[in-house]
């Protein structure tokens, strides 16, 4: 993923700090951390530079920094303190000979037109004015060059705001509240931006109470209040602050860490980790509802008993080891797995290497050397039919005795059904199997996917048909042979397309060996992606044999226009959510 740096442009309420006329002890603080601009910030990524809005000191803001380019604009949302600075982009337009695009929800861009009415009228006039080109938000994310942005709906009083989420970072400012659906969709943040207008509840505003609450309800890596008012003394408020929640200030330079927030821990025997966690234990092949319902109980445990909250994983998958002829292809690796349990707060995992010694292990002696000595678990949350140690004797009722007696809790968690199936990882590896795609979706909680690098084709697919990515899939589980409409992304940059995606032999050019052959929707502008991450989101047809490449690629357009209709209307289902 690209590096993101981020620049705090202001980090002061509607008014600034110091504010006209006052003379408190805030607004006469010599400390430069005091002196606060109106709200925004600067990105840089890849060589662009995107402003989320335009305020009122926009332009000593960016010649406070020296800001050389700038190529987009995000809006979020229309107030003066937002936006009033836009007639100051003309010194840009001049030196970047071009438009520059903004970003905005329809609302936000309504005002804006009405404001800024001379920017938008057509004829002639004898002043220069802004040029720049307007982009409509409908909720959904969209990608900026080669990142990608995701809009958060934020409660700003009676109003609305948006908020962005862009890799692992957030950015939400003027917002009172923040609905259930938005802080899903903030989970595994490195950095978050809060609103804290100052202590007293404020009609519009959070408060910094508030924000706090928030920060322990997502447990970003670390947090930054901003729009702050001058009411709030930076060196007196950053005491109160836990460690990894700060004031921002004007000037405040972040690197975001796109690091998995996680960590993989190769266990060896007898080796202890001191600190005590919370711990669920299990393969986790696909991390899926069951699972993930699990991974919500640890974490928030977690954070109410301050524990670490954690996994104990093995490698390889046991049924590896004990039963080779039957050891099922998998769904997920373990990065990918680990990346899912960040999402839902988990801090680590500790991978086991998994051994035909590890399975003699008595069950008793699995609590006391591993779950006791070594991970010092406190609590242990777990499946009703969960079974462990040699010969599987050991289950949930040995291993609440063994708690009361070496203290720790263990939780258990029924079986988890969703419309009238037990959720499992072999039930989803079957629906696989059988193309159902869609249904997979709905019990992994998200697409099933599949990620690797691109490797050449056989030629074939260039010359006959339609330019295509293959995929080298690794040792992952592949759905059943045939067609589907899929979204492809570039692992570097974050770009994604549209796609159809052909599982299977390619029975016309007499193959044998399987591929995984991707057609992007729309022209692939370079450079070509080197890893990409397919997402099988519908099945369009089984896989079939045709007289002649030429009849393959008359499917593939018929293909192509049922992938294009299937995305569109999913456009219009998603747009009748919002
Ligand atoms: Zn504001
Ligand atoms: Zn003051
Ligand atoms: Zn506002």
């Amino acid at each position: 993923m690209t590096a993101i740096r981020l620049t705090v442009l202001g980090s002061g309420t509607s008014v600034g700090v110091p504010t006209i006329g006052c003379h408190c002890d805030v607004c006469t603080s010599p400390d430069p951390r005091d002196k606060r601009l109106r709200p925004s910030v600067l990105l840089e990524y890849d060589g662009r530079v995107v402003l989320i809005d335009t305020t009122p000191d926009f332009r000593q803001q960016m010649l406070r920094l020296q800001i050389p380019r700038l190529d987009a604009i995000l809006y979020t949302h229309s107030h003066a303190d937002h936006i009033l600075g836009l007639d100051d982009v003309r010194p840009f337009n001049f030196y970047q000979q071009g438009t520059i695009p903004i970003f905005a929800a329809p609302d936000t861009l309504e005002v804006v037109q009405r404001v800024f009415s001379y920017i938008f009228a057509t004829g002639e006039t004898e002043s220069s004015r802004p040029r720049i080109s307007v982009n409509r938000l409908d909720g959904s994310p969209f990608n900026l060059f080669g990142l990608e942005f995701q809009p958060i709906r934020l409660k700003h009083g009676r109003g609305i705001t948006l908020g962005y989420r862009f890799g692992r970072c957030a950015y939400l400012t003027d917002h009172s509240d923040i609905p259930p659906e938005s802080l899903a969709q903030l989970r595994g943040l490195d950095v978050l931006f809060l609103d804290a207008l100052r202590h007293k509840p404020h009609p519009t505003h959070s408060t910094v109470e508030r924000s706090l609450q928030y920060v322990e309800q997502l447990a970003p890596r670390r947090a930054y209040f901003t729009h702050i008012s001058h009411d709030l003394a930076h060196v007196q408020t950053e005491s109160l602050l836990p460690p990894h929640v700060h004031l921002a200030y004007d000037g405040l330079v972040l690197e975001i860490s796109n690091d998995p927030p996680i960590d993989l821990i190769k266990l060896h025997l007898n080796q202890p980790t001191s600190e005590p966690s919370a711990l669920t234990i299990g393969n986790f092949d696909g991390t899926h509802l069951a699972h993930q319902q699990l991974f919500r109980r640890v974490a928030r445990h977690g954070r109410e008993r301050q524990l670490v909250p954690a996994v104990l994983t093995f490698d390889p998958h046991p049924t590896r080891v004990l039963s080779p002829d039957r050891a099922p292809k998998l769904l997920s690796t373990h990065e990918q797995r680990a990346a899912r349990m960040a999402d839902f707060g988990l801090e680590k995992v500790f991978v086991l290497p998994f051994t035909k010694e590890l399975s003699q292990l008595e069950p008793r002696q699995f609590i006391e050397q591993i779950l006791v000595e070594q991970l010092n678990a406190k609590l242990i949350v777990i499946g009703a039919n969960f079974r462990f140690g040699r010969k599987q004797a050991g289950n949930v009722a040995m291993l609440q005795e063994e708690g009361l007696r070496l203290g720790f809790a263990v939780e258990v968690v029924n079986e988890f059904v969703h419309r009238g199936e037990a959720v499992s990882s072999s039930l989803v590896r079957r629906l696989l199997e059988q193309g159902d795609a869609a249904k997979a979706a709905r019990y992994l909680g998200r697409f099933y996917r599949l990620t690797g690098r691109v490797v050449a084709g056989f030629g074939i697919g260039k010359e006959q048909t339609v330019p295509t990515l293959n995929l080298d899939w690794g040792d992952a589980l592949l759905p059943r042979n045939g067609v589907y409409v899929t979204r492809t992304t570039c692992v570097d940059t974050g770009r994604v397309w549209q796609s159809i995606t052909n599982v299977g032999v390619r029975p016309t050019f007499q193959g044998e060996a399987l591929t995984v052959e991707t057609f992007l929707l729309e022209a692939l502008v370079p450079p070509s992606p080197h890893r990409i991450e397919v997402e099988f989101l519908h099945w369009v047809r089984a896989e079939r044999r045709f007289a002649d490449p030429a009849a393959l690629k008359a499917q593939i357009f018929r293909d192509v226009g049922r992938a294009k209709s299937w995305y569109r209307h999913a456009d219009r289902a998603a747009r009748r959510v919002h």
